[in-house]
Formats: structure tokens, sequence, C-alpha cells
């Protein structure tokens, strides 16, 4: 998914430092908004050094880099990362492709791991239990989208996993390519009993991402779900739609994807060049989760909605090509979009993946082969989800440090 710093009101600007300070959460006069060292007087002392892979500039590839945690507020949980899963939105962070990119950056938002120590307040968690972090790490917790669990429409600004200012100190946060992490206990996630640990790890962003909107638009067994493009997104959407108990078609440009989709579970293959097969599907989708991620043309599937139909887009960030609203009025469809999902949902979500043993296919990478998989993600090359083993992390930073 696309997680970036785009205001509700869709204005395309990174959150700002001045602007996440004014947003400070604990009014202890911390927020300096410099990003600069930073003392809590009611918070430990202790700083976690730590190591991780960052890019250090758009045009640099990730290497190894030693970096600080911050000591443990009360509310916090730290965490030894095991597994972080490759997700587009990092490749864009790295790369700076959206323009507000903080270097260095150390990306990853799919986030497993054990809690190897808790701060005095914490009561939901204990040393060696089995977490997870997504995209989100804080919020105000006090407007109504964060009083909803909805913190990531956050009506003072959402802090992201990487790339965003701490609403405390201002540091900007460091992701998941990394040993260790830090966390406030509300933003931390349970990983249910029997879940395996590695595979687990993209449902925190390509997983909920995908799961917001089938249930926002409350699919369930008599639904007739449509998803365009089979990649990480794609393939979870097919996956937790079945789950739903869904019928789902796949819609892709060839038939080359049809294996793949009916081996996902997919009932059938809709191939969108195909204008026979497209004519006689009209009207016979009630969503449509529409996962490519780069500018493309939507006239071809709007007709393909029943009326009250919705086309959700979940992979694109930017303009799209021009639409025809006549679709739109003619059978009251709609085009939405959908971020990620709130703490609140992206639990259910592990719990009902765990329930249904609903897991996505992974390649597991080294921490080294990064820059690799990135080029591979690029070129869509990878079924379906790069999920790094963090204990790789120690040998290959050594040896390229
Ligand atoms: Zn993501
Ligand atoms: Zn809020």
């Amino acid at each position: 998914m696309a997680l970036i710093g785009i205001g509700q009101g869709g204005s395309l600007s990174p959150l700002t430092l001045s602007g996440m300070a004014a947003a400070t959460n604990e009014g202890a006069g911390a927020a300096s908004g410099t990003g600069e060292a930073f003392q809590s007087p009611h918070q430990g002392l202790l700083i976690m050094k730590t190591i991780g892979y960052a890019a250090q500039t758009a045009g640099a590839p990730l290497a190894p880099f030693t970096f600080e945690r911050r000591p443990l507020r009360p509310n916090d949980v730290a965490m030894e990362i095991l597994y972080c899963g490759v997700c587009h939105s990092d490749l864009h962070t790295a790369r700076n492709d959206w323009g507000w990119t903080l270097y260095p950056a150390v990306p990853g938002h799919e986030i497993v791991g054990r809690v190897t120590e808790v701060g005095s307040a914490v009561n939901r968690y204990k040393v060696g239990d089995a977490v997870a972090v997504g995209c989100l790490v804080d919020s105000c917790q006090e407007c109504d989208h964060c009083h909803h669990g909805e913190e990531q429409f956050c009506s003072n600004g959402r802090t992201d996993t990487y790339n965003s200012p701490d609403r405390i100190s201002g540091a900007i946060t460091y992701g998941g390519y990394s040993k260790h992490l830090v966390v406030r206990e509300e933003f931390v996630l349970r990983v249910p009993e029997g879940l395996d640990l590695a595979k687990t790890a993209p449902l925190l962003c390509a997983g909920i991402t995908t799961y917001s909107p089938l249930r926002t638009w409350n699919v369930g067994p008599s639904s007739r779900v449509g998803v365009i493009g089979l990649g990480g997104l794609g393939h979870m959407a097919v996956k937790l739609a079945i789950g739903l108990g869904a019928e789902v078609t796949v819609m892709s440009r060839t038939k080359d994807k049809a294996a793949d989709a009916l081996a996902l579970g997919a009932d059938r293959l809709l191939v969108s060049t195909d204008e026979q097969a497209m004519a006689k599907a009209q009207s016979g989708f009630d969503l449509i989760i529409d996962t490519v991620p780069v500018k493309h043309d939507l006239n071809p599937y709007l007709p393909l909605l029943d009326v009250d139909g919705t086309l959700v887009l979940v992979g694109q960030v930017g303009p799209l090509a021009e639409p025809n609203t006549v679709p739109m009025i003619l059978g009251r469809r709609r085009i939405a979009g959908s971020l990620i999902g709130g703490i609140r949902e992206t639990q259910e979500m592990l719990d009902f993946c765990a329930r249904k043993n609903i897991l996505p296919e992974c390649e597991m990478i080294r921490m080294d082969q990064i820059n690799e998989a990135f080029e591979r993600l690029e070129h869509a090359d990878v079924r379906y989800r790069f999920v790094i083993d963090m204990a790789s992390l120690d040998s290959s930073a050594g040896a390229k440090a």
C-alpha cells in the first residue's frame, strides 16, 4: 500500500515537523520539533543501540546503519524484530519517489518480533510475547477518528512507522529494517497463537490494506468481489475475500495469471482486454479492489459494478486517467480510496487470519539482499511478498561494515 504524508483533504504535502510538534499529545513541553537530543523527566535513560539498513540519499542503495532507539517511555514496548515484509512504499520512500523522504531513511512497516522489555505503565504485553507493528506508531488518541479506532485518519496527524516525526521528540521514525524497535503500547498488535511469524509480517500492511475495504463495504458470503492486479496486495485481497465467503474474480490484462488466480482460490480470471468477456461481466460486482500501483484507466472497470457498487483504490497514489462519469451516474457507482486500517481493525484482521489460516505467499530473503529485492519488486518479480529474516542482519551488516 501507499503510506504517505497525505492530509485527509488530499493535499499532497508531507507532515511537517512544526505541524506535528503542535499536535503533541503529552504536554511535557518536550516537542522541540528539531529532532535534536531529547530527554524526558519521566522516562528511562537507557538508549538502545541497534543496527538496521538505511538509504542515505535517494540514489544510494540501502546499506548497514547503526543508530539508537529511544529510551523506554512508561507506555513503551521494546521488541527484537524477527521478520519484516518488503512493501512498495519502502521502495518509494528509500528513493524519494514522493519527494518527502527524510534521510537517512530506514524503511519497513510489516514488522513481527518478540517483546524484550516494557515500560513501567505497560500492562497489555510482557517480555517474550509475539507482537507486531504495522504502518502506524502513534496518533493523538483524542480526536473523533482516533476514538473510533481509525488512527490512520487522525485529525492531528498520524505518526508513520518510518519517515515521520515522533510526536514528542520530533525525531524522525525509523522502520522495521532493523534489529530492534520501540513503540508505544497502543500501537503494538498481538500475534495470535498458531500464526507463522514470518508469514504474518505482510499482513501488517498488505493484509490490512485489503481487509479494511472488504469490511468497510460489508463483504460477506453473498458478495461478488473483483480484484485488479495480483501482486502483494492483490493476492491478499483474494485470500481475505474468499475467507469472508465472497465469490472472487481476479481481473488482469492478460490470461497469464489464470493459473495463479485459481491456485490462490479465486473463482475465475476476467481478462480486461477481452471486450466480449468484459461486456458479459457488466453489472456483476459489488466491490472491486484495485491494487494497481501505477497510473491506469478505470473506465473499463466501472461498468462492471452493479448499482451502488464501489471501485476502491488501494494501490496508486496520484492522478488517474480521466474517469468517465456516465457509468457512475447511470448506476450510482462509486470510486473510493482506502488507507490501511486502524489498530482495532488490524488486530481483528490478525485474529481472522489465525482463525481461517490465511497467510500470504512469501519469499524469504536476507537483509543484504534488500537492494536486489527492490529491483525485483519494481519489475513485479515476486510471488507475492518478500520477507526479510532479521536473523540475517548481524552477519550481513558485519560483512559490509
Ligand atoms: Zn506498506
Ligand atoms: Zn487523533
